[in-house]
């Protein structure tokens, strides 16, 4: 059996296209630093289920799209969690090398925080965090300034530029 967790409506968001990727997700409001945006929402799924679901996902978005979208977060040494649902809002935010929130485990639920002030109709973005393996597969188009191409979490940064 598969647990749905379902998020309480968040009175700071709204979905539309995005100038990153496809639908993002935007302030409808101004959000102070430190706020609980949305939780990440979705199936509980054991470890398990979640290596073979992250499998198929990574299967399906390659060939559609080159970004691999994986929507799957751990949770805990039983749980994982697939975000990737239809009432699951925070599956449209994207990732950014400049965000202004960042995912946070609270009691083993994930909250999307603002790390920053963000501004009503500012698109809300955070660090995906990928590994360092495969990240060529994963190119980053947030256009910031500090953009290093790709989707990466910037404990890795450091690696890229010695690479060039
Ligand atoms: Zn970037």
């Amino acid at each position: 059996m598969v647990k749905k967790r379902k998020a309480e409506k968040s009175p700071y968001i709204k979905v539309k296209k995005s100038n990153i990727h496809n639908k993002g997700v935007y302030a409808r409001k101004d959000i102070p630093k430190g706020a609980k945006i949305i939780e990440y929402v979705g199936e509980l799924i054991t470890k398990k289920e979640a290596d073979e679901r992250a499998d198929k996902q990574i299967d399906k978005s390659n060939k559609k799209i080159k970004n691999g979208a994986v929507y799957i977060f751990e949770l805990n040494k039983r749980y994982d969690i697939d975000g990737n649902v239809s009432w699951n809002k925070a599956r449209f935010i994207n990732h950014s090398c400049n965000p202004n929130a960042e995912t946070e485990d609270e009691d083993g639920h994930i909250w999307i925080k603002a790390i920053k002030p963000i501004k009503k109709g500012d698109e809300i973005t955070y660090n995906y965090g990928y590994g360092w393996e495969d990240y060529k597969d994963h190119l980053c188009k947030c256009g910031s300034k500090n953009c290093v191409g790709y989707i990466l979490d910037q404990k890795h940064w450091k690696k890229l530029k010695k690479g060039k």
